[in-house]
């Protein structure tokens, strides 16, 4: 295994540092996925895409070199980037997820209780939940009103604004909650956010949660009921930073899997001219399986190329079926970064990803026994060696963690459900799921040289 950093000159250096300057900007403005649907449609217009559904309407065709782009919903965007060669030869696909772990608001979400307001949470995704307690957090959301229009909450994060907690118990009276396992430190149900202290003055019951309804109204516009149509996300304070003495890492929410959103959409914005179709899929709901109409198993990346053949007058079911079993995929997500401290769960013998040494590949992912991964072919990791290696990217092979230690999946499983190669690929992450995740700058920066050669360069 090569470390990056060794390899760099001091040019090279630079540009990995200033290329992480802009992906630290990207996980300070996107703190939810409809955050990153917004930054990254913004981003992509600049660069030449157009709404699809703009092009369907208008009866447009499409040509090669020709650029598009689907917003599923605010939270999941495709874009599609059309090469010289027919589309059902294949695409290249790099896809990403941009949903993180995090807290949501209940649908009542509003209580008090002993003279102080509480919002009521249910988390999203496998957090450990007692790393959330004691620490300042910021809280974003849309209230959806029966009027159609929509109305965009975000607290925390603006110079000046107020942020919330949930508070976690003194030491001192501690002895019972110290026995218990971490699992149990605090129960689910017990993650209440405390809002606000001060009474209404002319209410007797609940004068406390009158107020904050108050304080919401003349903010906002919305009622109580408002919250049953709304969808609220409790993320923690604060930009992303740069760690460490060197400036040699990045410390910040959502890296899982932001990193690889941001990294795969600036390989597919920075090409040229392509021979093969490309696409980005950067979606939403893989913390909790992939699921609903934004998540990856959602038919709307199909649909989407089938829109894409029939707008350039060249639609047919096969054409689709052949388009994506002949496609390459890079299913990009972070992998575990081995941890010293925590030395005795990682895969031995170089089986494990290790801070800057660049782009990660995991053959497989699963647990128990691979259940659950797509194993990825010998005969496409191959072809991919050759890519990188002449694109000079840095990369390594990792599996999360020792075997029978736990165990995870990504989107990789759901493409291959079409017959493409597929494998996950992603940067090495410590800390991973925690409120703050770690990062190397060398990595980021070599994942997104790998995923530009790939975009490229496949076929
Ligand atoms: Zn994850």
């Amino acid at each position: 295994m090569t470390n990056a950093w060794k390899t760099y000159s001091e040019q090279e250096k630079k540009e990995v540092m200033d290329f992480n300057d802009s992906y630290i900007d990207f996980l300070s403005k996107g703190k939810t996925e409809r955050l990153c649907n917004q930054y990254i449609i913004e981003l992509a217009k600049g660069f030449g895409y157009r709404n699809i559904n703009e092009v369907i309407e208008n009866h447009e065709t499409l040509k090669p070199q020709d650029k598009v782009y689907f917003n599923m919903m605010n939270k999941s965007v495709a874009l599609i980037h059309i090469g010289n060669e027919p589309i059902e030869k294949g695409l290249n696909i790099v896809g990403a997820h941009i949903d993180s772990p995090r807290l949501d608001l209940k649908q009542h979400p509003l209580f008090e209780t002993d003279g102080l307001a509480f919002f009521d949470t249910h988390y999203y995704g496998g957090i450990k939940k007692y790393q959330w307690l004691a620490m300042p957090l910021s809280l974003y959301g849309v209230v959806c009103l029966k009027d159609g229009t929509t109305v965009d909450v975000c607290i925390g994060d603006q110079e000046g604004d107020p942020v919330f907690c949930i508070t976690d118990l003194l030491p001192h009276l501690a002895s019972d909650q110290m026995k218990k396992g971490a699992g149990e430190f605090i129960e689910g149900d017990n993650m209440d956010l405390i809002i606000a202290s001060i009474p209404a003055n002319d209410e007797e019951k609940d004068a406390v949660k009158k107020n904050v309804l108050n304080i919401l109204k003349e903010m906002y516009g919305i009622e109580e009921e408002d919250f049953v149509s709304a969808e609220f996300e409790i993320v923690p304070f604060g930009k992303a930073h740069s760690a460490g003495l060197d400036h040699s890492m990045v410390l910040a929410y959502g890296q899982d899997d932001r990193v690889c959103a941001y990294t795969s959409l600036v390989a597919m914005l920075e090409q040229g001219d392509l021979d093969r179709t490309a696409a980005a899929l950067l979606v939403d709901k893989e913390e909790i399986g992939s699921v609903g109409a934004t998540g990856m198993h959602s038919r709307f990346f199909e649909n989407m190329i089938a829109e894409v053949l029939e707008a350039m007058g060249d639609y047919s079911d096969l054409k689709v079926r052949r388009a994506l079993q002949n496609s390459y995929a890079l299913s990009n997500d972070v992998v575990a970064a081995h941890d010293p401290n925590y030395a005795s769960v990682s895969s031995p013998h170089e089986n494990m990803g290790q801070f800057g040494h660049g782009l990660a590949f995991a053959k497989y992912t699963g647990s128990r026994g691979k259940s659950g991964s797509n194993d990825s072919n010998p005969e496409y990791i191959a072809k991919l060696r050759k890519i990188f290696e002449e694109a000079n990217v840095i990369w390594q092979t990792s599996e999360l963690g020792r075997v029978d230690q736990g165990g995870g999946g990504t989107i990789a499983y759901i493409l291959a459900n079409y017959g493409m190669q597929v494998i996950d690929s992603g940067v090495a992450l410590q800390s991973m799921h925690a409120p703050f995740e770690l990062s190397s700058k060398a990595d980021v920066y070599e994942a997104k040289k790998a995923y530009s050669a790939f975009i490229k360069n496949c076929k």
